[in-house]
């Protein structure tokens, strides 16, 4: 048995390193690049117009003689003498000899005569070749955690795909008989199997997208030999239920057969002290207790910040705010504490149903306060750190 302190430190000893992979631009959101990016290419590539307009060949007065057009994506050279305008719209290639562009809004256009209502600045309306970043300088620095406008930014330089850390493959093991799909009739001692569905969906959500759930059931030797399926398939695993200590539970059984190392095995804490964290080789192995309550809140506290961590992301444990209690509250003489919690503003409110097996008011809250064990009354105001969900 280890306290929560102790667990998030030998998760983080024992994380491991961080893989690479080339992933097509698409694929890449929400990776952390693995390797600074140097721009190609210079943005933009050539004087670009940033206005719909006229490019001048500058002259002193206000009236010019019109002599084409340029269109975006137009690549015509055009020799602008003092006096000549052409044309230009917004993207299109600013002539080199055109010294400002002076916007539609402003001029007069009567045949191939055109009149300026104001005298250009010099290189008005142009961006520069290189205005954003030119070639060679850092486009993004490796670590950078890729959104939509990283994307939007590597495209832009012509970067069609890139080096980042890659994101496990989890197996999540669903372990019990007594559970039914729901869909099925509830036979009498059966309940609905909740967690593979819940657990998976909180990896999609954390953009962790590369699951496989499997089924196994109270049995030893079925057991082991699914645990060794999960592991050959999988780089994180997640098991579910079948890790406490009653007659059928024999998920510790299995991995100590299977040589799974034992990082830690119960942590003192409520909901979750049946947790274990294991490791194989490069593998990462969670045995979740089966009641759904505790199995998520194991899953935000320990797992998540596990998985950002091996996806190159630098993830502290134990990461929490600081709010106010919105009431009196008795903290009852229990183990350290994640309680289902509903934060609003500055404010936080302890939730009903805090049992371990109940996710009716999991589906309300959007943080875990956690208190230490207990005997002892929080007046409202009193800060309490809570862990964000
Ligand atoms: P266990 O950790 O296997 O002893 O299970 C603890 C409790 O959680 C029992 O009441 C189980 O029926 C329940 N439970 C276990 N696995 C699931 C699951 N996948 N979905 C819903 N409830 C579960
Ligand atoms: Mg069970």
């Amino acid at each position: 048995m280890v306290t929560i302190q102790e667990a998030f430190s030998i998760l983080k000893n024992n994380l491991p390193q961080p893989k690479k992979e080339m992933l097509p631009l698409a694929k890449a959101k929400r990776h952390i690049l693995a390797e600074d990016l140097v721009a190609p290419i210079s943005m933009p590539p050539f004087r670009q117009s940033a206005m719909d307009g006229f490019a001048l060949g500058l002259h002193d007065g206000l009236d010019y003689e019109i002599i084409g057009e340029i269109k975006a994506g137009d690549a015509q050279q055009v020799e602008l003498k003092g006096g000549q305008a052409i044309k230009i719209f917004t993207g299109a290639p600013v002539p080199d000899s055109a010294t400002a562009v002076m916007q539609i809004e402003k001029v007069i256009v009567s045949g191939t005569v055109l009149q300026l209502q104001e005298h250009p600045k010099l290189q008005m309306n142009i961006r520069p070749i290189g205005e954003q970043n030119l070639k060679g300088d850092l486009a993004l620095e490796k670590g950078t955690l890729l959104n939509a406008a990283c994307i939007g930014f590597l495209a832009g330089l012509g970067f069609t795909e890139v080096n980042v850390y890659k994101k496990s493959k989890i197996g999540i093991l669903v372990t019990g008989n007594e559970l039914v799909q729901p869909g099925l009739p509830l036979d009498y001692g059966k309940i609905y199997e909740s967690n593979s569905i819940m657990l998976e969906i909180a990896l999609q959500e954390a953009f962790y997208e590369n699951t496989k759930i499997y089924y196994v059931n109270d049995d030893f030797e079925n057991t082991k030999n699914k645990i060794a399926e999960v592991l050959a398939e999988n780089d994180v695993i997640l098991i579910s239920g079948g890790i406490s200590v009653g007659d059928y539970d024999f998920v510790a059984k299995a991995l100590e057969a299977l040589q799974v190392e034992t990082l830690f095995y119960k942590v003192k804490q409520k909901p979750g002290k049946p947790l274990f964290a294991g490791k194989l080789n490069d593998k990462m192995i969670f045995a979740l207790p089966g009641n759904p309550g505790a199995s998520l809140t194991c899953f935000y506290i320990y797992v998540l910040p596990t998985l950002q961590n091996i996806s190159g992301c630098n993830s502290d444990y134990g990461q929490t705010i600081s709010k106010k209690l919105s009431h009196n509250f008795t903290v009852s003489n229990a183990r350290n504490q994640f309680l289902k919690a509903h934060i609003v503003g500055d404010e936080v409110t302890v939730l009903t149903h805090q049992n371990s097996s109940m996710l009716n008011t999991f589906s309300v809250s959007n943080g875990l306060m956690y208190v230490e064990d207990g005997g002892y009354k929080l007046a409202k105001g009193t800060a309490v750190e809570v862990y964000v969900i």
